[in-house]
């Protein structure tokens, strides 16, 4: 049976501030744990999404394509989805999005995923090019990331929201990427206007986090010397 309880996180966010961008796990391991989800590739290779089984990279110049099993991450979220119907909600900005899930109550403390589907205004999200060693920092990598505005699009967002506690580990609070429904448009939301659509709620009871144990360069690492704080704000 499919555990639909346990969120499965490969890294931590705090791993890409510094730039540790190898991958570390293999596409095809990675989809053992789930088939919904968000992440990136290797050296930052773009924005990922999983959606219904099948994982999509956006990459630095907007386009989608359907990922192999030999691509890596560094970072991941996955889960098997078992979305319970939350709210049908018309013209929801981003902004009011956090709020507008969370006025539901008792979700603060805990791991969920938000899946929206439906149509949006405008649609904006950023994705990044692949870089190379020796990798710049994920706060450098902001500077570098590319913009696509899209206007009515319809589309799917997953996702994830991790209590404050956890900040560092994953984004403390709502992380959120979009793939539209014609393949025209994704990547990870910096905003969005208007949805109109459905709101699914999916709540965790387990966070299984896999750390990147045969990677030489992560495990000696000194995370003390990391604004990991600073740098999720300014960069997530
Ligand atoms: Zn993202």
């Amino acid at each position: 049976m499919k555990d639909t309880k346990t969120l499965f996180q490969h890294g931590t966010l705090a791993l890409l501030v510094p730039g540790l961008f190898d991958g570390t796990i293999k596409m095809d391991d990675f989809m053992k744990h789930g088939d919904t989800g968000i992440g990136t590739g290797e050296g930052l290779d773009g924005e990922l999404i999983v959606v219904d089984g099948t994982p999509y990279q956006i990459d630095g110049s907007g386009n989608v394509n359907e990922l192999d099993s030999s691509f890596t991450l560094p970072f991941g979220n996955l889960h098997f989805a078992d979305y319970k119907p939350f709210k049908q909600l018309s013209d929801l900005d981003f902004a009011k999005f956090p709020e507008t899930i969370l006025s539901a109550g008792g979700l603060e403390n805990v791991f969920f995923s938000v899946k929206l589907h439906g149509t949006f205004k405008t649609m904006k999200t950023r994705s990044v090019y692949k870089q190379s060693k020796p990798y710049p920092t994920l706060a450098q990598c902001a500077s570098k990331q590319h913009v696509f505005d899209g206007e009515d699009k319809s589309g799917t967002v997953i996702a994830y929201y991790a209590p404050q506690l956890f900040n560092g580990a994953a984004v403390g609070g709502f992380h959120s990427h979009f793939l539209a429904d014609d393949h025209s448009q994704g990547g990870h939301i910096l905003d969005f206007t208007g949805f109109t659509g459905d709101v699914e709620l999916q709540v965790f009871d387990n966070l299984d986090q896999s750390l990147p144990t045969n990677n030489a360069e992560f495990k000696n690492h000194d995370f003390s010397k990391d604004d990991i704080e600073a740098a999720i704000k300014e960069s997530e």
